[in-house]
């Protein structure tokens, strides 16, 4: 029988490249969409551990399965780590991925060190809360101004010297081999099979209770 898991997500594209990621597994990956509306998480951690865990521990207590959630950002060295886990809202509550760019290159304007990481934490939680965390991250410089079209967020500004590219210039496929979601998902992928043992282990078991016939 396949395992139910959950995204704690309503994103089509992220659901189908994860469904893709794991189709060899006995598992039926669902989304939220596949579900009546429970409310809305809000990620307010200090780190993307915090929020990814969150995520995921919240939308398996709610709806009774396990469910898998990540959480990633930039960090520029020169800023401290920020934007960090405000990076999608780096220049204000509802800010476009233009206007967090255009912040990012005003505020490291003065730099010259322009080294950065982006890093995707993923975990994997059963409704008690108890939960697997993995990581995968990658180094880049900011460039100077945005170069590329694919990818989304800081993409057309983060410059990964091994490519010679921003991943802005690069294909879905290339970027998932080097990418921080790509390392943190191929982590999952190998570990699947321990996984779902775990699953199976920590997943709470209701007792049938047989009621006497009067
Ligand atoms: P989320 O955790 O996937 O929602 O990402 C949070 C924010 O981090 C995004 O809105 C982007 O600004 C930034 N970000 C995360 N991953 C990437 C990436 O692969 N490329 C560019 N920006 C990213």
């Amino acid at each position: 029988m396949k395992q139910i898991l959950v995204l704690a997500s309503t994103n089509k594209g992220k659901t189908r490249e994860i469904q893709d990621l794991l189709k060899g597994f006995p598992l039926d990956i669902k989304n939220l969409n596949d579900f009546g509306p429970i409310p809305e998480v809000i990620e307010d951690g200090e780190t993307f551990d915090d929020n990814a865990y969150k995520k995921a521990s919240f939308t398996a207590r709610m709806l009774g399965y396990p469910a898998m959630a990540d959480d990633s950002g930039l960090c520029v060295e020169a800023l401290d780590g920020a934007p960090g886990v405000f990076s999608a809202r780096y220049a204000g509550k509802n800010a476009s991925d233009a206007d967090n760019v255009a912040r990012l290159l005003a505020n490291l304007e003065p730099f010259e060190n322009r080294k950065a990481s982006f890093a995707c934490v993923i975990s994997i939680a059963v409704p008690t809360g108890a939960a697997l965390t993995y990581e995968g991250s990658c180094q880049g410089i900011i460039t100077r101004k945005p170069a590329g079209e694919n990818g989304f967020g800081y993409d057309p500004l983060f410059y990964f010297p091994a490519y010679d590219k921003t991943f802005a210039q690069l294909s879905m496929e290339e970027k998932a081999r080097v990418s921080h979601r790509g390392k943190a998902l191929k982590q999952v992928a190998d570990e699947m099979d321990k996984i779902l043992e775990w699953i199976d282990i920590n997943m709470p078991r209701f007792e049938r209770v047989a009621c006497k016939k009067g």
